[in-house]
């Protein structure tokens, strides 16, 4: 893998098939490599594999880390977060869980951005509380976490931008804030998915990617991967990683690794009709806040232009209208589907819960509904020209 080439060319050469000996020739797309074990020409292969293995290598002995699919997958996320090594697990969950279980042991304390994605609470309320693992939420700067430090934390856990209300975090000053204390820096990518945003390169230990959303792009599978930095962090993971068990099919590696080879096209087309639709959503009056770190009046927009190199179709907006209103409106939409996720081809919309947002530092409790849209690659003509409708039948 060359590091000269633009990430562009990269992901449309990653994972090119061998040539057969016999005919010279080989496939452009690379099979989906289906096994559940490894068979080997004879007991010296064998060891040689095990030995690489144990060394922290990346040989194959067994079916559940997955061959050359799996591998090249693997290859792509490295490249795009600027990481030493990824491990794909089933779901972006699975890499927030592998993510964060590789660091902490009974009785460590973890500090969390209050932005996170919404069932790290779940993680941690159905699982690392039972392990004795405490967390504490922060509004996601040094000053809130520096006053909830305390002697046992181990991690610092952040997103950026937060879900929901797309805060953008001050990655460097959060990984200069980790070094100072030793904390081990864990951010989900998602957002950025290694494309408009990495943040291993402004300082975090471990990048988590839900492949879900814009890796694979077209809504069709679950995948997660964690991007460790360097390899002392990669070694924990790797331990974590097999002993907890997780495995990808290799037919959905294969679905990931099709998808990624347009993603740049795909974020740029979805960027660009998000911004469309935050310019007339700025017309609307009863539109409060729109939060879309691209969009010049996001309150941090300054920061988006120092960090990331790009943008997505994420755009959340503040209403001001009653909860039966608000109802009304997203009934009315035609081109956006109610449903969660995003990153796909697809607008969906999310009437969020207040409930889901209510414990988020950034979120002002006077404003009325938050509306969270995915826009997707259909005309952005069309989208707003849907939104406007939909406002208008709700009234
Ligand atoms: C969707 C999402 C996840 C979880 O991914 P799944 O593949 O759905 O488990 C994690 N983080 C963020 C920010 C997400 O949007």
């Amino acid at each position: 893998m060359s590091k000269k080439q633009h990430l562009h060319t990269f992901l449309q050469h990653a994972g090119q098939a061998d040539f057969d000996e016999r005919t010279g020739a080989a496939p452009v797309a690379l099979p989906s490599m289906r096994t559940s074990t490894v068979r080997f020409k004879s007991l010296d292969y064998l060891d040689q594999a095990t030995k690489d293995r144990n060394s922290g290598g990346r040989s194959v002995i067994y079916g559940r880390a997955g061959m050359d699919t799996h591998r090249a997958l693997e290859d792509v996320f490295c490249e795009l977060e600027a990481g030493e090594r990824a491990f794909l697990v089933p779901s972006g969950m699975a890499a927030i869980t592998l993510g964060i279980m590789s660091f902490v042991s009974q009785g460590d304390h973890i500090l969390a951005a209050d932005c996170s994605y919404g069932p790290v609470r779940t993680l941690d309320r159905n699982v690392l509380q039972r392990m004795g693992i405490q967390t504490t939420y922060c509004a996601p700067n040094v000053e809130a976490f520096k006053a909830a430090l305390q002697p046992n934390t181990k991690v610092l856990y952040v997103e950026s931008p937060g879900s929901l209300l797309m805060q953008m975090l001050d990655m460097p000053a959060l990984a200069d804030f980790a070094k100072a204390h030793d904390l081990l820096l864990i951010t989900d990518n998602t957002w950025g998915s290694g494309l408009i945003y990495q943040p291993l390169s402004l300082g975090a230990d471990v990048s988590v990617v839900a492949g879900t959303k814009y890796v694979g792009g077209h809504s069709d599978l679950m995948l997660g991967a964690v991007i460790a930095k360097d390899k002392k962090t990669a070694e924990q993971i790797d331990a974590c990683n097999y002993a907890l068990g997780f495995s990808v099919s290799a037919d959905d590696a294969w679905l990931a690794l099709r998808g990624v080879r347009t993603m740049p096209l795909r974020m740029r087309e979805t960027a660009a009709n998000a911004l469309q639709v935050c310019e007339a959503l700025s017309q609307w009056a009863e539109v409060k806040t729109i939060y879309h770190p691209a969009w010049k009046g996001d309150k941090y927009h300054a920061l988006w232009q120092r960090d990331a190199t790009g943008s997505n179709g994420m755009l959340a907006f503040s209403l001001n209208v009653d909860a039966a209103r608000a109802r009304r409106f997203v009934d009315a939409l035609t081109l956006f589907g109610i449903g969660f996720s995003w990153g796909g081809f697809e607008s969906l919309v999310q009437l969020v819960d207040p409930n889901s947002i209510a414990s988020h530092s950034y979120w002002a409790n006077d404003e009325a509904v938050l509306i969270r849209l995915h826009i997707g690659l259909e005309n952005a003509e069309d989208l707003i020209a849907d939104l406007n409708q939909a406002l208008a039948a709700s009234a």
